[in-house]
């Protein structure tokens, strides 16, 4: 069987109309893979006059068509996508490992996450309903969900298919029509799983479209089209910030999943046999490139020293390597420039704090090839050092101790950041009141980095703007609608 690298060059093209299209640059995107330096593909660097004619298209096709009046169309074609994305479960998964870095086990659980994910979805375009309501004697009223119209999907390139799907799936399931750009570093995955779109005759034919292309100028344009009335990102929350400002063009909606810097709170009577290797997969899983990533170790001082020897027998007992082995526990981070920033974070760590593993490239041999770098521990480290403050996105846990609940409290919420955290405790009370306490869209107790289609995702503070996954993440995408019946 001819794998991804046999078949050069493979050029992908944009999703437009129905259509496979190319860009009018005659310029590419070239998709390289971050382990071994291979070149993988290339996507359609895009034009914003491409974009203008794709929204332009979808705009036309959500008001013509009868997308958005027939969730029994929309349940079948989430399903079918989601049955040949199971069909094609291997293949995506060997892209999206080659293409991001990310090991193999973990694209197979991506993967898995975005057929949960459409499935659920299928099931709740059926559940698109409002409410009514007695207003007055004569007066009654009904309150409706209906779409919104043009919705844009920018998404980033850590978990590419996931982070597409997660907002695709009920953006359509609304009864949207929806235009996706997917981030530059990881355009071929989000392509083939267009490809199988583009299979499942139940998608009426031109509502959902891919452009590839740089944020800048295509991203720019879809977040000041007056023909989009959404804007669902993932990314950066500097990135949010610039779409928050284009988005007062036509007064857009707005959905933001931005960065954080979630701590991980550990109490004297934690069970650490269970607490240790789900801590140390919280920051390492994604090489730590994941808005999720438990980057901050908050320890009760009276098992700091038990919990830090534990932590770092886990880091230095990981298998980092090429993704595509099975042996690997975790794989390269994406880019040269990722890899700068993380040093650069490192030696912050080495002047403010203490390592004690990690903090270094690595290399020699099949290393050379590509962007690896060690699990890394800092200790030490005072709240207002940038290693704590600051998403590193790389494989770097930073430390800090306290001694009492209340000082736990105000460090888990001393950043800007609110996506997530975890409590690990074995009182219950203490539990609810640390759940109550953080600031932050998701707090596991006595375990991390659990999702579910069904329960609703978000962030707290400057970690994002509204909520995906659940009935919140589905409504997110409608608009409510108040008619008015007044009887005579
Ligand atoms: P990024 O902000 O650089 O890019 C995200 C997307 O925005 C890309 O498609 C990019 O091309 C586009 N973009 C860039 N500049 C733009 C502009 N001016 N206008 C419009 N679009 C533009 O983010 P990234 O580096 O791809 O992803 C990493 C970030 O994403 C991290 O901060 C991480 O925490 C965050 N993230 C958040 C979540 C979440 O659910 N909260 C999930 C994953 C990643």
């Amino acid at each position: 069987m001819p794998t991804l690298t046999d078949q050069k060059p493979l050029y992908y093209y944009n999703y437009v109309g129905g259509e496979w299209t190319e860009s009018s640059s005659k310029e590419y995107l070239e998709s390289i893979n971050p382990a071994t330096g291979e070149f993988i593909g290339y996507s359609q660097k895009s034009t914003v006059e491409d974009i203008e004619m794709a929204i332009d298209s979808v705009y036309d096709t959500f008001q013509t068509s009868d997308w958005g009046y027939n969730p029994k169309r929309r349940y079948e074609a989430l399903l079918g996508l989601a049955q040949k994305m199971e069909e094609n479960m291997q293949h995506l998964a060997r892209v999206l490992t080659m293409e991001q870095g990310k090991t193999i086990r973990e694209s197979r659980l991506e993967l898995a996450g975005c057929v949960d994910t459409l499935k659920y979805f299928a099931g709740a375009a059926r559940t698109v309903f409002g409410r009514s309501i007695q207003l007055e004697p004569n007066n009654y009223g009904v309150i409706a969900k209906e779409p919104l119209g043009v919705v844009g999907i920018i998404s980033p390139w850590n978990w590419p298919a996931l982070l597409m799907i997660r907002e695709l799936a009920p953006a359509l399931a609304a009864g949207n029509g929806v235009i996706v750009k997917p981030a530059s570093l990881t355009p071929a995955i989000s392509v083939e799983i267009f490809k199988l779109i583009a299979e499942v005759p139940q998608f009426t034919k031109g509502i959902v479209s891919i452009v590839t292309g740089p944020g800048r100028s295509i991203g720019a344009a879809m977040g000041t089209s007056k023909k989009i009335e959404m804007i669902s990102f993932t990314g950066d929350t500097s990135t949010g910030k610039t779409i928050m400002e284009m988005a007062t063009s036509n007064i857009k909606k707005l959905a933001l999943e931005l960065g954080g810097k979630s701590p991980n709170v550990v109490f004297a009577d934690a069970n650490l046999e269970k607490a240790i290797p789900l801590i140390g997969r919280s920051i390492f899983i994604s090489a730590g490139q994941i808005c999720m990533a438990g980057s901050r170790l908050l320890v009760h001082e009276s098992i700091k020293d038990e919990v830090i020897v534990k932590l770092k027998d886990y880091a230095e007992n990981l298998i980092v390597g090429n993704g595509l082995l099975e042996s690997s526990d975790m794989g390269p981070v994406i880019s040269q420039s990722q890899l700068d920033l993380i040093e650069e974070y490192c030696q912050i760590g080495r002047r403010e704090g203490k390592v004690i593993t990690g903090g270094y490239r690595l290399t020699g041999e099949d290393y050379d090839k590509g962007y690896f770098y060690a699990p890394t521990i800092i200790d030490e480290l005072l709240t207002n050092s940038r290693v704590v403050q600051e998403e590193i996105f790389g494989p770097v846990l930073a430390v800090q101790s306290f001694s009492t609940d209340a000082e736990a409290l105000a460090l888990a919420n001393a950043t800007d950041f609110g996506l997530s955290a975890g409590v690990w405790t074995t009182d219950l009370n203490r539990a609810m009141k640390m759940s109550k306490g953080i600031k932050a869209g998701t707090v596991w107790i006595n375990t991390y980095n659990k999702n579910f289609p069904e329960a609703e995702f978000g962030g707290y503070k400057q970690s994002g703007l509204g909520r995906t996954r659940g009935i919140d993440g589905l409504m997110e995408y409608c608009e409510t609608k108040h008619i008015h019946f007044e009887i005579d």
